[in-house]
């Protein structure tokens, strides 16, 4: 695993501690309802946030130059679809292939890439998973019901407040044909943390499968 070369970030910052405040002093008075204001951070951790690095990962997969571009320069190849901006300002992709797995991990808090990814979910912040991500990694996957072949290198990287990964995972198989859009359905955050694989093609819901072939004719 790599050695953190930035320091994290542990304590709430001034503006967050304002956005706490202020957001009990909204639901206190009556203006907001909490379970709106829980909707909304999970538009952020479920949809938005991981819809952007899907996108990535997807054009990474058709597109070589991109592939290249993005091994080479993380951050300039994410900004060129436009998602840039805070936790995100140093970027760092981690390419999975046969035989090799990253899985990233925030050993002190929760530094996360939210350009690509959103809001971190709830167990990264957790201290189980930022303590046994790295004693036990291949513990934490069979958690998440991933078990890796006993072969494969499981390579685990410590995110830290200026540098942030986003792992490429493996094209599933079985889609060749497949669009950009098609391919991003197949690709979920916990694929992008390596907690997760992307889906099967015969698995993603909703995932617009190409076009059948026209039935024969009678
Ligand atoms: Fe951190």
């Amino acid at each position: 695993m790599t050695t953190p070369a930035e320091p994290h970030r542990n304590t709430l910052s001034d503006m967050e501690l304002r956005v706490l405040a202020l957001e009990k002093l909204l639901i206190d008075k009556g203006y907001v309802e909490a379970r709106a204001l829980d909707l909304l951070i999970d538009t952020y951790e479920h949809r938005v946030g991981p819809r952007n690095g899907a996108k990535v990962v997807a054009r990474a997969w058709v597109d070589a130059d991109y592939r290249a571009r993005l091994a080479a320069d993380a951050t300039a190849a994410i900004a060129e679809f436009g998602y840039t901006g805070r936790q995100g300002e140093h970027m760092v992709a981690l390419f999975n292939e046969p035989g090799v797995h990253h899985l990233v991990v925030c050993t002190l808090c929760s530094c996360y890439p939210w350009p690509v990814l959103g809001l971190p979910p709830a167990w990264y912040k957790s201290a189980p998973y930022r303590s046994r991500a790295v004693i036990d990694p291949r513990g934490v996957l069979a958690d998440f019901g991933l078990e890796l072949p006993a072969q494969t290198e499981l390579r685990v990287f410590d995110s830290t407040a200026e540098l942030r990964y986003l792992v490429i995972p493996t094209r599933p198989a079985g889609t060749d044909d497949w669009s950009p859009e098609q391919l991003a359905e197949l690709i979920t955050r916990d694929s992008m943390i390596g907690t997760g694989l992307p889906l099967f093609p015969d698995s993603a819901p909703g995932a617009a499968l190409p076009p059948p072939s026209p039935a024969p004719a009678p």
